[in-house]
């Protein structure tokens, strides 16, 4: 599978509508790896913090001439549509270096994040001109009107488990309200990034209101949370480093924030649930994209009825995962991202072991290459185990067993994130009853890991600030400015 023709991808920094390298003569580059084999892609041309200010130049010139009120909601909605449109024409391309800079498989690059991107785009596309305030009635004396106006210039920092689904999710909204962007992909895996930029100019995104810069977080990212002439940064990665972004955020100019972070997600199995969807789900909850997915389900808490059997299933069900290149066609795991995230999940392994946890499946390397890791099963595990609290971030899960609701919704609410929750039951009024119980931006009732564009996604606690998605995000993206116009003379 994959792409079979020849494609040039522009790897340096976008700034202005142009292809350029760093104005920095200390700039020098960044290895990009391919996870499957441990073997370097290529040196990436590195940006640094004076690349930074040429693109949040180009971007508040682009803001204030061209982009923002300078072009309808409806014309922004057309040249989305058409991002969307020529994205879906180069799928192929798109998942082939998903693929190969951070390796998931081929499939889900395209069936999935490829695809998902696309929508984000068409989907925002129908926002850009329902973008619109409100009158509200006061007396005859007086009009007193909002305007939704868009925020300005966006800083976008984005990780590297979702490339080109994390930065459709920050440019569709940002560029449907109006705004003009400066994005950092991830240093790990920035190839969709840089190709979107010849998508971005082929539909008719006008120069600067897109700029592109590589690097690294201390240095481009920490410019664009620091910086005193953005408006606003979004951030999507760990929940470390958003403590940092909020806080160079409010030390500089106070630029709004919105933050999507980490999960330690609990997916809570009943013993009248239909076991083997459940089973299923929940395999999926936590083996998709190879644990690497801030909502996993990284937590299984499972009713003690049904706790051997679920655990019996499960087992099949984990052991059938087929782990190994990313482009063959019946692969299903491809390796974790990099060798500091192997090693940080391999030591997870360890510490569950050290723990008194067991390791009833997986727990090891898989192959002699690569950064590829048998899918992980642990039982026997107690609150307060490190492998119970932190996001492991990896192909790695912990089942626990439970008696009773209060219980449960207790053990499940016990964390510092709040990101996402699973619930499987067939009794409608308990599932709903302990969907409203849970601490969490997202519950999936009977299903785990469903997203779509429409709908809300972000965290409670310290999962994030904020929702992306759905007409949520766009509030993100907008001020609103209260107009009171007098009708009478003066009034004392
Ligand atoms: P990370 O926090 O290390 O990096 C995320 C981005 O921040 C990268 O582009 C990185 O270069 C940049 N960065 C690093 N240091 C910075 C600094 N000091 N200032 C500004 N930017 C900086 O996270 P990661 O390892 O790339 O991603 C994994 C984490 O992201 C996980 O914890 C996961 O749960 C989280 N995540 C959350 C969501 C969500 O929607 N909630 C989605 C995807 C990933």
């Amino acid at each position: 599978a994959g792409y079979k023709g020849t494609v040039e991808v522009p790897v340096g920094l976008y700034i202005d509508g142009k292809w350029v390298n760093s104005v920095d003569k200390n700039a020098k580059t960044i290895p990009v790896v391919n996870p499957s084999t441990g073997e370097k892609l290529l040196d990436l041309p590195e940006g640094l913090e004076a690349d930074v200010e040429l693109a949040i130049t180009a971007a508040r010139k682009a803001f204030n001439e061209v982009w923002g009120l300078n072009t309808p909601g409806f014309k922004r909605g057309e040249v989305l549509i058409k991002v969307a449109e020529l994205m879906e024409r180069d799928a192929d391309i798109l998942a082939s270096l998903e693929a190969l800079d951070n390796g998931k498989t081929f499939g889900a690059a395209k069936g999935f994040d490829a695809a998902e991107a696309a929508a984000c785009f068409r989907y925002y596309a129908g926002w850009a001109d329902k973008v619109h305030g409100k009158v509200i009635e006061q007396s005859n004396d007086k009009l007193t009107f909002t305007r939704h106006e868009p925020v300005g210039v966006c800083g976008q920092i984005i990780p590297w488990n979702f490339p080109l689904l994390m930065f459709a999710w920050k440019l569709a909204p940002a560029l449907a309200s109006g705004c003009t962007i400066v994005i950092k992909p991830s240093e790990l895996t920035p190839l969709t990034a840089c190709y979107m930029t010849k998508i971005l100019k082929e539909a008719g995104i006008p120069d600067g209101v897109v700029n592109v810069v590589n690097g690294y977080g201390p240095t481009v990212g920490n410019a664009l949370s620091g910086s005193n002439t953005i408006d606003k940064v979004a951030f999507t990665g760990s929940t470390a480093v958003g403590r940092k972004v909020m806080e160079s955020a409010a030390k500089s100019n106070l630029k709004k924030v919105t933050l999507e972070l980490g999960g330690k997600g609990a997916n809570i199995i009943f013993d009248d649930c239909n076991l083997d969807d459940a089973v299923r789900y929940a395999a999926q909850g936590i083996f998709f994209n190879h644990g690497q997915t801030c909502c996993a389900g990284s937590r299984i808490y499972v009713q003690r009825g049904i706790y051997d059997e679920f655990v019996k299933k499960f087992v099949q069900v984990t052991k059938k995962v087929q782990v190994g290149d990313p482009f063959a066609p019946d692969t299903f795991q491809g390796p974790q991202v990099s060798q500091t995230q192997y090693d940080r999940i391999m030591n997870y392994v360890e510490c569950g072991k050290q723990e008194g946890a067991n390791v009833i499946t997986g727990g090891v390397r898989h192959g002699k290459t690569g950064f590829f890791i048998e899918p992980t099963v642990f039982t026997n595990v107690k609150p307060g185990m490190k492998i119970v609290e932190e996001e492991i971030f990896g192909p790695v899960v912990v089942v626990a067993v439970f008696d009773t609701e209060d219980e449960v919704i207790a053990a499940a609410n016990d964390s510092i994130y709040g990101l996402a929750s699973g619930v499987f039951s067939q009794n409608i009024t308990k599932a709903h009853r302990v969907a409203a119980r849970l601490h969490a931006g997202t519950v999936w009732v009977n299903c785990y890991n469903e997203l779509h564009s429409q709908v809300p996604f972000g965290g409670f606690k310290s999962s994030g600030i904020g929702r992306e998605l759905g007409e949520y995000a766009m509030e993100n993206y907008t001020e609103i400015k209260a107009v009171h116009v007098r009708l009478t003379g003066y009034v004392g």
